[in-house]
Protein backbone atom coordinates (compact mmCIF):
# COMPACT_ATOMS: atom_id res chain seq x y z
CA UNK A 1 0.00 0.00 0.00
CA UNK A 2 2.93 2.37 0.87
CA UNK A 3 3.93 1.51 -2.82
CA UNK A 4 0.82 2.24 -4.27
CA UNK A 5 0.58 5.69 -1.92
CA UNK A 6 3.97 6.96 -3.31
CA UNK A 7 3.49 5.88 -6.78
CA UNK A 8 0.18 7.83 -7.00
CA UNK A 9 2.22 10.88 -5.36
CA UNK A 10 4.90 10.61 -8.42
CA UNK A 11 1.44 9.93 -10.63
CA UNK A 12 -0.06 13.24 -9.10
CA UNK A 13 3.09 15.53 -10.23
CA UNK A 14 2.96 14.27 -13.33
CA UNK A 15 -1.18 15.11 -14.07
CA UNK A 16 -0.29 18.81 -12.47
CA UNK A 17 2.51 19.17 -15.22
CA UNK A 18 1.00 18.14 -18.22
CA UNK A 19 -0.19 20.59 -20.70
CA UNK A 20 -3.54 19.12 -21.68
CA UNK A 21 -5.39 19.08 -25.05
CA UNK A 22 -8.50 18.58 -23.60
CA UNK A 23 -10.81 17.74 -21.12
CA UNK A 24 -13.56 15.29 -20.39
CA UNK A 25 -16.30 15.26 -17.85
CA UNK A 26 -18.86 12.85 -16.58
CA UNK A 27 -21.87 14.28 -15.75
CA UNK A 28 -24.16 13.37 -12.45
CA UNK A 29 -21.45 13.98 -9.39
CA UNK A 30 -18.58 15.38 -11.66
CA UNK A 31 -20.60 18.59 -13.10
CA UNK A 32 -23.71 18.42 -10.72
CA UNK A 33 -23.56 18.42 -7.50
CA UNK A 34 -24.59 14.00 -6.58
CA UNK A 35 -28.16 13.59 -7.17
CA UNK A 36 -29.03 17.05 -8.12
CA UNK A 37 -30.51 17.45 -11.49
CA UNK A 38 -28.53 20.43 -12.54
CA UNK A 39 -25.08 22.48 -13.25
CA UNK A 40 -24.20 25.22 -10.36
CA UNK A 41 -23.96 28.49 -11.91
CA UNK A 42 -20.36 29.06 -10.99
CA UNK A 43 -19.99 25.98 -13.23
CA UNK A 44 -22.13 26.98 -16.18
CA UNK A 45 -19.89 30.06 -16.10
CA UNK A 46 -16.37 28.43 -16.26
CA UNK A 47 -17.39 25.83 -18.55
CA UNK A 48 -18.67 28.39 -21.24
CA UNK A 49 -15.27 30.32 -20.90
CA UNK A 50 -13.57 26.77 -20.78
CA UNK A 51 -15.62 25.90 -24.15
CA UNK A 52 -14.10 29.13 -25.90
CA UNK A 53 -10.54 28.08 -25.37
CA UNK A 54 -10.19 24.05 -25.15
CA UNK A 55 -12.01 21.30 -26.60
CA UNK A 56 -14.51 19.05 -24.21
CA UNK A 57 -16.71 16.52 -23.70
CA UNK A 58 -18.83 14.66 -21.48
CA UNK A 59 -18.88 10.87 -21.48
CA UNK A 60 -22.19 10.13 -19.59
CA UNK A 61 -24.79 7.50 -19.43
CA UNK A 62 -27.66 9.55 -20.47
CA UNK A 63 -29.11 10.00 -24.24
CA UNK A 64 -28.26 13.25 -26.12
CA UNK A 65 -31.12 14.84 -25.47
CA UNK A 66 -31.14 14.21 -21.57
CA UNK A 67 -27.15 15.26 -21.75
CA UNK A 68 -28.17 18.19 -23.85
CA UNK A 69 -30.88 19.45 -21.53
CA UNK A 70 -28.01 19.83 -18.61
CA UNK A 71 -24.73 21.16 -20.89
CA UNK A 72 -27.12 23.63 -23.26
CA UNK A 73 -27.60 26.44 -20.90
CA UNK A 74 -23.53 26.79 -21.06
CA UNK A 75 -24.06 27.82 -24.73
CA UNK A 76 -26.39 30.23 -23.96
CA UNK A 77 -24.07 31.34 -20.84
CA UNK A 78 -21.22 31.85 -23.78
CA UNK A 79 -20.10 35.25 -25.41
CA UNK A 80 -19.96 32.97 -28.74
CA UNK A 81 -22.77 30.25 -28.38
CA UNK A 82 -22.49 28.21 -31.67
CA UNK A 83 -18.27 28.26 -31.36
CA UNK A 84 -18.97 26.86 -27.68
CA UNK A 85 -21.52 24.69 -28.98
CA UNK A 86 -19.26 22.98 -31.55
CA UNK A 87 -16.16 22.94 -29.28
CA UNK A 88 -18.28 19.77 -27.25
CA UNK A 89 -18.58 16.34 -27.87
CA UNK A 90 -21.49 13.95 -26.29
CA UNK A 91 -20.46 10.67 -25.47
CA UNK A 92 -23.89 9.37 -24.38
CA UNK A 93 -25.27 6.01 -23.49
CA UNK A 94 -22.10 5.11 -21.07
CA UNK A 95 -19.65 5.67 -23.78
CA UNK A 96 -21.72 3.69 -26.59
CA UNK A 97 -22.52 6.57 -29.28
CA UNK A 98 -20.58 9.91 -29.67
CA UNK A 99 -21.72 12.97 -31.31
CA UNK A 100 -20.31 16.33 -32.47
CA UNK A 101 -21.82 19.33 -33.58
CA UNK A 102 -21.49 20.44 -37.11
CA UNK A 103 -21.20 24.43 -37.06
CA UNK A 104 -22.16 24.90 -40.84
CA UNK A 105 -25.36 22.76 -40.73
CA UNK A 106 -26.63 23.21 -37.12
CA UNK A 107 -27.08 19.71 -36.02
CA UNK A 108 -25.03 16.78 -34.76
CA UNK A 109 -23.57 14.05 -35.96
CA UNK A 110 -23.30 10.80 -34.59
CA UNK A 111 -19.18 9.61 -35.07
CA UNK A 112 -18.87 6.81 -32.65
CA UNK A 113 -21.37 3.67 -31.84
CA UNK A 114 -20.57 0.27 -30.65
CA UNK A 115 -23.74 -2.20 -31.56
CA UNK A 116 -25.77 -3.85 -28.82
CA UNK A 117 -24.31 -7.28 -28.76
CA UNK A 118 -27.92 -9.39 -29.14
CA UNK A 119 -30.45 -9.24 -31.13
CA UNK A 120 -32.70 -6.19 -31.06
CA UNK A 121 -35.78 -9.01 -30.00
CA UNK A 122 -33.55 -10.11 -27.34
CA UNK A 123 -33.44 -6.35 -25.82
CA UNK A 124 -36.06 -6.33 -26.05
CA UNK A 125 -36.97 -9.37 -23.99
CA UNK A 126 -34.74 -8.62 -21.26
CA UNK A 127 -35.70 -5.33 -21.02
CA UNK A 128 -39.26 -5.82 -20.51
CA UNK A 129 -38.38 -9.02 -18.19
CA UNK A 130 -36.19 -7.09 -15.83
CA UNK A 131 -39.24 -3.88 -15.92
CA UNK A 132 -41.75 -6.47 -14.55
CA UNK A 133 -39.08 -8.50 -12.35
CA UNK A 134 -38.13 -4.92 -10.37
CA UNK A 135 -41.76 -3.12 -10.67
CA UNK A 136 -41.15 -2.80 -6.53
CA UNK A 137 -38.03 -1.16 -7.22
CA UNK A 138 -38.35 1.52 -10.30
CA UNK A 139 -40.75 3.95 -11.15
CA UNK A 140 -38.55 5.04 -14.54
CA UNK A 141 -37.04 2.84 -17.43
CA UNK A 142 -36.43 3.42 -21.02
CA UNK A 143 -33.90 1.95 -23.44
CA UNK A 144 -31.89 4.31 -25.49
CA UNK A 145 -30.44 3.81 -29.26
CA UNK A 146 -27.95 1.45 -27.14
CA UNK A 147 -28.14 1.49 -23.48
CA UNK A 148 -30.63 0.54 -20.86
CA UNK A 149 -31.43 2.37 -18.14
CA UNK A 150 -33.59 1.67 -14.68
CA UNK A 151 -33.99 4.28 -12.08
CA UNK A 152 -34.46 3.57 -8.40
CA UNK A 153 -37.91 4.80 -7.15
CA UNK A 154 -38.41 8.21 -5.17
CA UNK A 155 -36.19 10.73 -7.92
CA UNK A 156 -36.92 13.50 -5.96
CA UNK A 157 -36.11 12.19 -2.85
CA UNK A 158 -34.17 15.12 -0.86
CA UNK A 159 -32.49 12.77 1.18
CA UNK A 160 -29.84 11.83 -2.05
CA UNK A 161 -27.81 9.25 0.55
CA UNK A 162 -31.03 7.34 0.45
CA UNK A 163 -31.40 7.78 -3.52
CA UNK A 164 -27.81 6.85 -3.87
CA UNK A 165 -28.15 3.54 -1.78
CA UNK A 166 -31.21 2.29 -3.43
CA UNK A 167 -29.38 3.56 -7.25
CA UNK A 168 -26.41 0.89 -5.74
CA UNK A 169 -28.82 -1.74 -4.37
CA UNK A 170 -30.38 -1.95 -7.79
CA UNK A 171 -27.30 -2.25 -9.91
CA UNK A 172 -26.51 -5.14 -7.58
CA UNK A 173 -29.73 -6.73 -8.52
CA UNK A 174 -29.85 -5.61 -11.94
CA UNK A 175 -26.15 -6.90 -12.27
CA UNK A 176 -27.10 -10.47 -11.37
CA UNK A 177 -30.69 -10.20 -13.58
CA UNK A 178 -28.44 -9.32 -16.72
CA UNK A 179 -25.84 -12.15 -16.46
CA UNK A 180 -29.24 -14.68 -16.86
CA UNK A 181 -29.75 -13.21 -19.92
CA UNK A 182 -26.02 -12.34 -21.11
CA UNK A 183 -24.01 -15.97 -21.20
CA UNK A 184 -21.47 -14.29 -23.20
CA UNK A 185 -21.10 -11.95 -20.46
CA UNK A 186 -21.19 -8.81 -23.31
CA UNK A 187 -22.82 -6.80 -21.07
CA UNK A 188 -22.12 -4.09 -18.61
CA UNK A 189 -24.21 -3.28 -15.88
CA UNK A 190 -22.95 0.06 -13.68
CA UNK A 191 -24.42 2.86 -11.25
CA UNK A 192 -24.40 6.23 -11.51
CA UNK A 193 -25.86 7.17 -8.31
CA UNK A 194 -29.09 8.41 -9.27
CA UNK A 195 -29.64 5.30 -11.82
CA UNK A 196 -28.51 2.04 -13.65
CA UNK A 197 -26.67 1.77 -16.94
CA UNK A 198 -27.00 -1.51 -19.01
CA UNK A 199 -24.55 -0.92 -22.08
CA UNK A 200 -22.29 -3.23 -23.97
CA UNK A 201 -18.80 -3.93 -22.32
CA UNK A 202 -17.05 -3.06 -25.42
CA UNK A 203 -18.89 0.41 -25.28
CA UNK A 204 -17.96 1.46 -21.74
CA UNK A 205 -16.57 5.10 -20.50
CA UNK A 206 -13.47 4.16 -21.47
CA UNK A 207 -14.01 4.12 -25.17
CA UNK A 208 -15.28 7.57 -24.95
CA UNK A 209 -12.08 8.47 -23.85
CA UNK A 210 -10.65 7.28 -27.21
CA UNK A 211 -13.53 8.43 -29.28
CA UNK A 212 -12.59 11.94 -28.07
CA UNK A 213 -9.08 11.45 -28.72
CA UNK A 214 -9.98 10.32 -32.22
CA UNK A 215 -12.26 13.46 -32.46
CA UNK A 216 -9.49 15.77 -31.45
CA UNK A 217 -7.51 13.94 -34.47
CA UNK A 218 -9.37 14.03 -36.64
CA UNK A 219 -11.51 17.16 -36.51
CA UNK A 220 -8.77 19.56 -34.76
CA UNK A 221 -5.66 17.98 -36.24
CA UNK A 222 -4.24 17.42 -32.44
CA UNK A 223 -1.50 14.89 -32.08
CA UNK A 224 -2.41 12.71 -29.52
CA UNK A 225 -1.01 9.67 -27.90
CA UNK A 226 -2.17 6.07 -28.00
CA UNK A 227 -2.94 5.88 -24.73
CA UNK A 228 -4.69 9.72 -25.19
CA UNK A 229 -2.70 10.86 -21.81
CA UNK A 230 -2.81 14.49 -22.47
CA UNK A 231 -6.89 13.99 -21.94
CA UNK A 232 -7.52 15.29 -18.48
CA UNK A 233 -10.79 13.11 -17.74
CA UNK A 234 -13.38 13.72 -14.72
CA UNK A 235 -15.81 11.36 -12.66
CA UNK A 236 -17.29 10.46 -9.47
CA UNK A 237 -17.73 6.85 -9.55
CA UNK A 238 -14.80 4.38 -9.88
CA UNK A 239 -16.29 2.05 -7.46
CA UNK A 240 -17.06 -2.23 -8.38
CA UNK A 241 -20.08 -1.21 -9.71
CA UNK A 242 -20.08 2.32 -10.55
CA UNK A 243 -20.36 3.96 -14.02
CA UNK A 244 -16.58 5.35 -13.83
CA UNK A 245 -14.91 2.21 -13.08
CA UNK A 246 -13.41 2.10 -16.48
CA UNK A 247 -13.57 5.53 -17.33
CA UNK A 248 -11.39 6.20 -14.21
CA UNK A 249 -9.10 3.36 -14.77
CA UNK A 250 -6.22 4.81 -15.61
CA UNK A 251 -5.77 2.78 -19.16
CA UNK A 252 -6.85 5.85 -21.20
CA UNK A 253 -6.53 9.90 -20.17
CA UNK A 254 -5.18 11.01 -16.83
CA UNK A 255 -8.10 10.65 -14.78
CA UNK A 256 -9.36 12.32 -11.73
CA UNK A 257 -11.86 11.34 -8.92
CA UNK A 258 -14.53 14.32 -7.24
CA UNK A 259 -16.23 11.24 -5.58
CA UNK A 260 -15.46 7.87 -4.75
CA UNK A 261 -11.65 6.70 -3.99
CA UNK A 262 -10.86 3.00 -4.63
CA UNK A 263 -8.38 1.83 -2.49
CA UNK A 264 -4.90 0.27 -3.77
CA UNK A 265 -5.22 1.67 -7.18
CA UNK A 266 -2.77 4.55 -8.50
CA UNK A 267 -5.95 5.50 -10.47
CA UNK A 268 -7.77 7.71 -10.39
CA UNK A 269 -6.19 10.64 -8.46
CA UNK A 270 -7.96 12.30 -5.91
CA UNK A 271 -8.77 16.79 -6.01
CA UNK A 272 -7.02 19.14 -3.53
CA UNK A 273 -7.75 22.53 -3.09
CA UNK A 274 -5.62 25.21 -4.66
CA UNK A 275 -3.65 25.73 -1.45
CA UNK A 276 -4.86 23.07 1.06
CA UNK A 277 -4.47 19.28 1.26
CA UNK A 278 -8.71 18.63 1.58
CA UNK A 279 -10.16 16.37 -0.89
CA UNK A 280 -12.37 18.12 -2.87
CA UNK A 281 -15.85 16.55 -4.25
CA UNK A 282 -18.14 17.22 -6.49
CA UNK A 283 -18.24 20.81 -9.14
CA UNK A 284 -16.44 22.61 -6.44
CA UNK A 285 -13.43 19.83 -6.84
CA UNK A 286 -14.13 20.01 -11.13
CA UNK A 287 -13.50 23.48 -11.14
CA UNK A 288 -10.76 23.73 -8.60
CA UNK A 289 -9.22 21.17 -11.04
CA UNK A 290 -9.74 22.60 -13.76
CA UNK A 291 -8.37 26.55 -12.41
CA UNK A 292 -4.81 23.97 -11.87
CA UNK A 293 -4.10 22.68 -14.81
CA UNK A 294 -2.63 24.09 -18.32
CA UNK A 295 -3.96 23.35 -21.89
CA UNK A 296 -2.11 23.59 -25.03
CA UNK A 297 -3.05 27.13 -25.76
CA UNK A 298 -1.76 28.70 -22.91
CA UNK A 299 -5.61 29.15 -21.44
CA UNK A 300 -6.15 28.82 -18.11
CA UNK A 301 -8.90 29.64 -16.47
CA UNK A 302 -7.67 31.76 -12.97
MG1 LIG B 1 -21.29 10.42 -12.06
Amino acid sequence: MADIAQQQKFAFADAMNRIYAGAIFDIDGTLTVRGDEFIPGFMIDALAELSLNVPIAVCTGRRLDQALDRIAPIFTRSKNPIYSEAQWVFICENGSVGYYFDEVNKKYIEFHRVNYPYTEEQRHIMFNALKERFSDKTDECFMNEVSMVFRPLFRQDPNREALRKRSYELGVLLTDAVAEFDPKRLLSVSEAGIGVNISPVNGDKDKGVLAFAKFLREQKGYAIDEEARDILVVGDQPGSIGNDRMFLNGVYGTPFTVGDTVKGKIWPLPVFGRHSTERLIGPQGTLSLLQQVKFRNGFSLL
